[in-house]
């Protein structure tokens, strides 16, 4: 079969799959495809790669074999395509051989249009003399960046394709991948020995993605805030490590998200149901590590968050990719600090000498990428080698709050004039010290401390020389070589400002630097110290005429930690009022309105836009602890026995009580407290309570009237004081 009219192609689109019309380079690429040429397909996620490949497949005479790395991709594509009734199969390790032997018949038999196939499958001897006896039309060769070493999806078997495709017989060949730099695709091309493979690359420009890096502090806080502008839409929350996916679930299921985990240590039950949630809106987000999303294809995904720093820029590019596939917002949020580079760098420790090169190469860029103040669309594409011109993209957060900036004149001629003097032969960190006059061996040995620009730098430290020459870079002054990596070349536009400068603009860096904690402690009361005093003060005379009103004392109504958490929350609702540490929703009841009314008109006259700042909740550890002593003190069972069998001291059992009751949990305790005091005893301590400034335990102990009560008497008539009065 030759050239093909487009007319056919689109009819055969129309007839299979229903659709009235190609995408972008699909018809380009089909068409090279029939006339048998070797094709190299570079195309974002979502574009519709598969196309490229399905249709022609149904054209040709004979099977088309897919090379696919994924078994679950691969299953899902397979179904896919039956259901449109094209007779696809799958060849890997989850079949059994009564099955493999049936596939392999239909192939055999010319039944089968499209057959994909693992790669360990692939170098199977077996499979390879099947394969031989088959008609078969062409290769495709999905996620081609699998075959580089450089990329960050390395899968050493896809290296031998090249020669098993020669052994099966003279195919054409069509390799396709959302991923490629520049040196990547090199690679691919030179393994495949695709030397003269027509190249159909799409723009990676997701202009309706908005791309933000903001310092891990506080992480957790900043999640929820983030979420929170998500509330019932659906989006992915990437993470490291298992447990740290499990965490961050928890977190977000406790504080009211329909949020669910995936991960390779999950049941694959639980995964599939998870997956299948997700996709029919049951759930809303989805933490997972990088195993979740490949080959899902959900339209509507309205933000991706990295809590954790990704391992590559190819790897973020991928993951980001999947939201706003529907060309509608998809907002894209990473975490970042170096602490999470460390902990990655460690993670590289045990690997192969050149894999953890390329893992440090391939992780640096992530950090040059955080660090920069260079518009992030920018710098993506440009490291998939693609200019892009637009000085503001308005759509990340360097183009919506740039940094500061200077005349970078100067220093840019110094940068570029260390390239130029040292032959364009040397890397990033070579450079530096030339710059900056770093006696060292190399520096000396290659005589590079007799150049007139040896230490012209020396008044900047490193990381601001490291800031310029990846400027330079990215604005094209500066160019990587790509056959050397690391090594940096000058551009035609860096030669000619180096022999006519000119005025240009540079912005310093982000700096994350000396950042506070990544994340709170889990402390069980979130109470802050720097509270809105003049709300407190507010708070607490209302407090006072509550409780004159009732003939309380005012810690009954609320204690000074609950005031100076509402103070610094401002809670409006009865939900967030019971969020705060002492308040149970029986207190909001009971005497939360005037309170509520307070805050509001409070918020509303000074105009706090922290109103609904937000407050983490956690479900820590203790809580178990705390269910167990409800429901034993329920059972009346006597507090000494409870402490027993939890190995603890009475102490310990008392002090969860009293939180338990300070949060707004009714005890009776009477059937414990009547076998340890008699009425006359219980009601003198009432008395006391009840005229007391304070409930503190201290201050009841050294009243005179309270010699003959030991502490625990006297703290636990406090809990059912608390209980009578306050819950
Ligand atoms: P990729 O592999 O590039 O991430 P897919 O091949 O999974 O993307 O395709 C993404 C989606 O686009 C799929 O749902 C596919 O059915 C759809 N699609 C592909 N080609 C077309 C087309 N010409 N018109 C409409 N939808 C298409
Ligand atoms: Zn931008």
């Amino acid at each position: 079969m030759s050239k093909q009219n487009g007319d056919v192609l689109r009819a055969k689109l129309k007839e299979v799959f229903g659709y009235g019309q190609f995408r972008g380079n699909q018809e380009a690429v089909i068409k090279n495809i029939m006339a048998n040429n070797n094709t190299f397909v570079i195309m974002p996620t979502g574009a519709g790669k598969s196309m490229c490949y399905q249709l022609p497949a149904l054209l040709k005479e004979g099977m088309a074999i897919v090379i696919s790395p994924l078994i679950a991709l691969m299953k899902n594509q397979v179904d896919q395509l039956n259901a449109f009734g094209v007779n696809a199969r799958f060849l890997n390790s989850t079949l059994n051989k009564g099955e493999t032997t049936r596939i392999k018949n239909d192939c055999r038999d010319g039944k089968v249009k499209l057959l994909y196939v693992a790669p360990e499958s692939l170098t199977k001897e077996e499979n390879i003399a099947f394969l031989k006896t088959c008609t078969v039309s062409f290769v495709a060769i999905d996620e081609a960046h699998c075959i580089s070493e450089w990329g960050h999806d390395f899968r050493p078997e896809y290296r031998r394709i090249r020669e098993i495709i020669r052994q099966v017989g003279n195919l054409p060949i069509i390799a396709l991948t959302a991923t490629a730099t520049p040196k990547v695709q090199q690679d691919v091309i030179k393994n495949l020995h695709m030397e003269g493979a027509d190249l159909y690359k799409s723009s990676f420009n997701r202009t309706n993605l908005f791309y933000e890096v903001r310092p891990k502090q506080q992480a957790k806080k900043q999640i929820i805030r983030f979420l929170n502008d998500f509330r019932g839409k659906a989006g992915v929350v990437y993470c490291l490590s298992r447990k740290k996916v499990e965490e961050i679930a928890e977190l977000l299921r406790v504080n009211g998200f329909k949020a669910a985990p995936y991960h390779a240590g999950l049941d694959a039950s639980v995964r599939e149901k998870n997956q299948d949630d997700f996709l029919n809106e049951e759930l809303d987000v989805i933490v997972a590590t990088i195993a979740f999303g490949m080959g899902i294809d959900k339209p509507d995904v309205r933000f991706v968050v990295h809590y954790d720093v990704p391992k590559s820029l190819e790897g973020y590019y991928q993951e980001t990719g999947r939201s706003g596939r529907d060309g509608l917002e998809g907002k894209c949020l990473m975490f970042y600090s170096h602490n999470d580079l460390n902990k990655l760098e460690k993670f590289n420790k045990d690997k192969p000498v050149t894999e953890r090169e390329n893992a440090r190469v391939l992780l640096q860029e992530v950090a040059f990428y955080a660090e920069s103040p260079v518009c992030r669309r920018k710098q993506l594409l440009h490291y998939f080698g693609e200019h892009y011109e637009a000085e503001n993209c308005e759509m990340c957060d360097n183009c919506t709050r740039p940094k500061e900036k200077f005349d970078g004149k100067e220093s840019l001629k110094i940068a570029l004039n260390s390239v130029a003097m040292t032959e364009e032969r040397f890397g990033l960190n070579h450079l530096i010290s030339v710059i900056r006059g770093i006696e060292n061996q190399h520096t000396v040995s290659y005589e590079h401390d007799k150049l007139s620009v040896y230490g012209k730098g020396v008044e900047e430290d490193e990381a601001f020389w490291r800031s310029i020459v990846r400027q330079a870079l990215l604005y094209e002054y500066l160019q990587k070589d790509i056959e050397n990596i690391g090594t940096l070349r000058m551009t035609p536009k860096g030669t000619a400002f180096l022999e006519k400068p000119y005025e240009v603009t540079l912005r310093k860096d982000h700096s994350y630097l000396d950042l506070g904690e990544e994340e709170e402690a889990e402390k069980e009361s979130p109470v802050a110290k720097a509270y809105d005093e003049k709300l407190f003060e507010v708070l607490k005379t209302l407090r006072k005429k509550v409780a004159k009103s009732k003939e309380l004392p005012p810690y009954v109504i609320f204690q000074d930690p609950s005031l100076e958490e509402m103070a610094t929350t401002y809670p409006t609702t009865k939900d967030e009022m019971a969020q705060v540490n002492g308040v149970g929703m029986g207190k909001v009841v009971k005497f939360g309105a005037e309170f509520l009314k307070a805050i509001e008109g409070y918020v509303e006259e000074n105009e706090i836009t922290t109103a609904s700042d937000v407050v983490v909740k956690s479900a820590g550890q203790k809580s178990k602890m705390k269910i167990y002593i409800i429901q034993q003190i329920d059972r009346k069972i006597d507090l000494d026995e409870i402490a027993d069998s939890k190995g603890v001291k009475m102490d310990v059992v008392l002090e969860e009580i009293e939180n338990i009751c300070y949060s707004g949990t009714k005890l009776n305790l009477d059937y414990y407290i009547d076998q340890i005091l008699d009425d006359d005893k219980q009601e003198d301590l009432f008395e006391y309570f009840l005229s007391a400034e304070t409930d503190s335990i201290e201050a009841a102990l050294s009243d005179e009237y309270n010699q003959d009560y030991s502490e625990e008497e006297i703290r636990l008539v406090r809990v059912k004081f608390l209980s009578e009065y306050a819950n």
